[in-house]
């Protein structure tokens, strides 16, 4: 049987919960679950790139081996459906929050189709306790002295921490 390759692209700067809740899912649907960090040269983020990958990797780690699927991750520059190809995916995963998510995700996953109708897009509706986390609001409670352990692992969250406390 042919192998499922899904890719699952983001910023992942950091990854939260909610990315870790998709990634379970996922890794119920596909053979090989690729994560792909993206690079924007213009949005350079918080953290790392390389940062962000070593901690999407542990989090990651624990949750394909439980599924048993094979793990790999990549760092990516350009589109996304393109690092899809190039990882051999015929998935791309997704996750969607609220409306708005939905609207510029079924946008982008057909603007996708229309690049590469070989790839289809996979969208998971988030899961009820994690859907209100996003990294951007992670990171703005963050600078605020705010607790963030309950929407990012503890790596995740030491990790912004002392970004936030270098950039000061
Ligand atoms: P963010 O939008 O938080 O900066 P990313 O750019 O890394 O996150 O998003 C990558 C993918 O993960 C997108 O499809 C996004 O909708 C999804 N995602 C982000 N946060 C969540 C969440 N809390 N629950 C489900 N999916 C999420």
């Amino acid at each position: 049987m042919k192998t499922r390759i899904g890719f699952y692209p983001g910023s992942f700067d950091p990854v939260t919960y909610g990315h870790l809740d998709i990634i379970a899912r996922a890794a119920r649907l596909v053979d090989h679950l690729v994560l792909g960090a993206g690079v924007h040269y213009g949005k350079p983020g918080l953290l790392a790139p390389d940062v962000r990958l070593a901690l999407l990797k542990d989090a990651a780690t624990p949750l394909a081996a439980k599924a048993g699927v094979k793990l790999t991750l990549i760092t990516f520059d350009g589109l996304a459906v393109d690092a899809a190809r190039k990882a051999g995916a015929g998935l791309i995963i997704r996750g969607l929050r609220d409306a708005s998510d939905f609207d510029y995700e079924v946008q982008m996953g057909q603007m996708n189709a229309a690049m590469d109708p070989t790839i289809e897009t996979v969208f998971l509706a988030a899961g009820p306790g994690t859907r209100m986390i996003a990294s951007s609001l992670v990171k703005q409670i963050a600078a605020m002295g705010g607790d963030i352990s309950a929407f990012v692992p503890d790596q995740s969250a030491a990790a912004i921490r002392q970004a936030i406390a270098e950039r000061a």
